[in-house]
């Protein structure tokens, strides 16, 4: 079994892009992306607005903050990620990418809007350590960051399997 793919050697053979080559990649994208996004692309309004809740009025609008800084993040991601796909040749799948996107969207959301993640933090004894620190040393934050990163390898995985094109030979 061998995977499609666009990139040659100077022999001229057809090189194989591993599903596990495929991942790693997308996941550097992803992860690069993040960091730029999360915070370069993030804007002081939708970071001390997105955790609002409580009144319908600060419903509303934490969740426009918040989606607003989601689709600005969603949109270098998704570059990012299709950027090094056709750049690198890794034979990822346009259904692979947008399932990857979809994930990160929901996943980044959720913890985004703050009161979700400390809830999660409460169910799995992690409260305490949530609500620890202050500025940007805070439990929260690393919470929030490691949420994050482990959802971007999923995101990847997805991102790298899904659709992708094999050939057997
Ligand atoms: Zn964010």
């Amino acid at each position: 079994m061998t995977y499609l793919i666009r990139s040659r050697s100077n022999r001229g053979r057809v090189e194989a892009t591993s599903p596990g080559a495929r991942f790693a990649a997308c996941f550097v994208a992803l992860l690069a992306a993040h960091q730029l996004a999360d915070y370069w692309a993030q804007t002081n309004y939708q970071a001390a607005n997105k955790g609002r809740h409580g009144s319908p009025h600060d419903n509303a609008e934490g969740r426009v903050a918040c989606m607003a800084h989601v689709a600005t993040y969603t949109a270098v991601s998704g570059a990012t990620v299709t950027g090094a796909n056709c750049l690198l040749g890794l034979g990822a799948n346009w259904r692979g990418v947008v399932a990857g996107q979809l994930i990160s969207f929901a996943t980044h959301y959720f913890a985004d809007r703050r009161f979700p993640l400390r809830a999660l933090a409460a169910r799995t004894g992690k409260l305490e350590f949530h609500d620890a620190g202050e500025g940007l040393a805070k439990g929260s934050a690393v919470l929030d960051q490691s949420w994050h990163l482990g959802w971007l390898a999923v995101c990847a995985l997805a991102s790298a399997t899904i659709g992708a094109t094999r050939a057997s030979r």
